[in-house]
C-alpha cells in the first residue's frame, strides 16, 4: 500500500499486513493496536463489553447498596421497636405482679378481719346472728388454715 497522507504513518507502520481496521470508526489502524488511535474505542470485545458495562455496573452497585442500607435501617428499627416493648412488657409484669401481691395481702388481711368479727360473735354469744356453733369453728379453723399458709410462703 502506498501512503500519500503522512497522517496515517503512525497507524500503519509498514506494509498492509500489520494493518488492520477499526470496529468502531473504520480507520486503519496497527493491526496489534488494542485502542484506536482516532476515536479512542477498544479493539477487542471483551474490552469494549467491559468499558460499556462499567457505568452500568457501578450505577446497580450504588442501587444495591441503597437497597441494602435501607433493609438495614428498617432492621434495626424493628429490633429496637422489639426492644421497648420487651422492656415495657417486663415493666407490665412488675407491676402486675406488684398488684397481685398487693392483692394477697389485701386478702389476708380481709382474712384476718372476718376471723375477729366471727371470734368476737363467738364470745359474745350474740344468739340469732351467723352461722351456728359448729359451722363458726369450722370456718375459723379454715381461715386459720389460710393464714398459716400464708406464713409459710
Ligand atoms: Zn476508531
Amino acid at each position: 500500500m502506498k501512503l500519500k497522507d503522512n497522517s496515517n504513518i503512525n497507524d500503519l507502520k509498514g506494509d498492509d499486513e500489520e494493518a488492520k481496521y477499526c470496529v468502531s470508526c473504520c480507520s486503519k489502524i496497527h493491526l496489534k493496536a488494542k485502542v484506536c488511535p482516532h476515536c479512542n474505542n477498544y479493539q477487542s470485545r471483551i474490552y469494549r463489553f467491559l468499558s460499556d458495562i462499567t457505568p452500568l455496573s457501578s450505577f446497580v452497585i450504588v442501587l444495591v447498596s441503597i437497597g441494602m442500607l435501607i433493609v438495614s435501617i428498617y432492621q434495626f428499627k424493628e429490633a429496637r421497636n422489639e426492644t421497648i416493648k420487651a422492656s415495657e412488657a417486663v415493666k407490665e409484669a412488675q407491676l402486675a405482679s406488684a398488684n397481685a401481691l398487693k392483692s394477697k395481702e389485701l386478702s389476708f388481711d380481709s382474712l384476718r378481719l372476718l376471723r375477729n368479727t366471727i371470734e368476737h360473735y363467738s364470745k359474745g354469744d350474740q344468739i340469732g346472728f351467723g352461722p351456728p356453733e359448729e359451722e363458726r369453728r369450722q370456718l375459723l379453723e379454715n381461715i386459720d388454715q389460710l393464714l398459716n399458709e400464708e406464713k409459710t410462703q
